[in-house]
């Protein structure tokens, strides 16, 4: 049962696509993360829903009420931004309070309310203070007290955790996630931070240049990203142009810069096709009968090392190690084909 329903949704600034033809279904409760680069549309995508910006085509459905014709404050959406957006001249409770008396409610359920609320984001000892009294990470959490105390439909997020400091982000991670699951709220919520979409959401849109790449959960688009950009944005650090030489059912061998790998095909591919080898550093790791690489620089990177190292012909690859090279060094390193994916260039 679709719950929300985007439908062709477009938008255009100046006769350029900001956002193409975004058709996305919405599940009640679901967690939807929008992802990708800079300029990519999220933004657009998001305040299209919102109603902040008119659609140049398509449609959005709830329950089929068409959406898109009615102005933000009649979807009963709740929106949380980067800059927080806060009131710096009330306090913590009145900026949550505020929503709900605009709504002219009892003064007994606008109490009641504001403190369930407070309670949820864990601002008890802070509800007198003022924004700028709070941290980052406070403020933020006012933001979001302040949109869910209205028991919105659908609450969208604009990159809300990207002024926190590296420690707080991961902690707000969890926090949005907790709140999400505990209300049974439905998100959709803009990164451009492939980590935090991948350990948020339930699915993801991926987008490049105003189009829809991927949809689809965390484990799909690790796994299997549909394309090469896909792949890049998943992680897959190594994307080596090559040449296919042989083709089975199950393998696809292809050569170039040195290189002889075997992957799985990404669609159809034919000897002597222009590609490009995707595989992520993870899957690359020092063994025998492999590729000869020099190593260049090691890194550590939580339990593991983080290794570049390059080709006698002169191709860098980002592999992993469980014991320290050293700049220099010359090893082989080897791929399980299952883990190397081959995207027609
Ligand atoms: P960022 O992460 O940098 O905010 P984004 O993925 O959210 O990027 P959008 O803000 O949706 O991207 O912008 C998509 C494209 O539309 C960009 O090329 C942008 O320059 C263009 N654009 C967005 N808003 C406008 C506007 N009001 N007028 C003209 N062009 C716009």
């Amino acid at each position: 049962m679709t719950w929300l329903r985007l439908d062709g949704v477009t938008r255009r600034f100046g006769g350029k696509d900001a956002l193409s033809g975004l058709s996305l279904d919405v599940e009640q409760g679901e967690f939807i993360a929008l992802l990708g680069p800079s300029g990519c549309g999220k933004s657009t995508a998001l305040n299209c829903l919102a109603g902040l910006l008119p659609l140049s085509e398509g449609s959005i459905w709830q329950d089929d009420v068409r959406l898109d014709t009615l102005p933000p404050e009649r979807r009963g959406f709740g929106m949380v931004f980067q800059s927080y957006a806060l009131f710096p001249h009330l306090s913590v409770r009145r900026n949550i309070a505020f929503g709900l008396q605009m709504r002219r409610l009892p003064r007994a359920e606008v109490r009641r309310r504001t403190d369930e609320a407070i309670k949820l984001v864990q601002l008890e000892e802070h509800a007198g203070k003022l924004p700028g009294q709070l941290s980052g990470g406070q403020q933020q959490r006012v933001a979001i007290a302040r949109a869910v105390v209205l028991e919105p439909s659908l609450v969208l997020m604009d990159e809300p955790l990207s002024n926190l400091d590296a420690k707080l982000r991961l902690e707000m991670r969890t926090e949005i996630r907790r709140l999400h699951q505990s209300l049974g709220l439905t998100t959709v919520y803009v990164t451009h931070d492939q980590e935090e979409a991948l350990s948020m959401a339930d699915r993801l849109v991926v987008l490049r240049d105003g189009r829809v790449q991927q949809i689809g959960t965390p484990e799909e688009l690790h796994t299997r990203p549909a394309n090469r950009h896909v792949a890049d944005f998943m992680g897959y650090r190594n994307l080596l142009p090559m040449t296919v030489t042989a083709v089975t059912p199950a393998v696809v061998t292809v050569e170039g810069a040195g290189l002889t790998l075997r992957g799985t095909g990404v669609g159809t591919l034919a000897v002597g096709d222009e590609v490009v080898a995707a595989v992520r550093p993870e899957d690359l790791q020092v063994g025998p009968d492999g590729v000869p690489v020099t190593v260049e620089v090691v890194e550590y990177q939580g339990r593991e090392l983080a290794v570049e190292a390059r080709t006698a012909q002169g191709t860098m690859l980002h592999l992993r190690a469980v014991e320290r090279p050293t700049p220099g060094d010359r090893i082989t390193v080897v791929a399980d084909p299952a883990r190397v994916l081959v995207f027609p260039a």
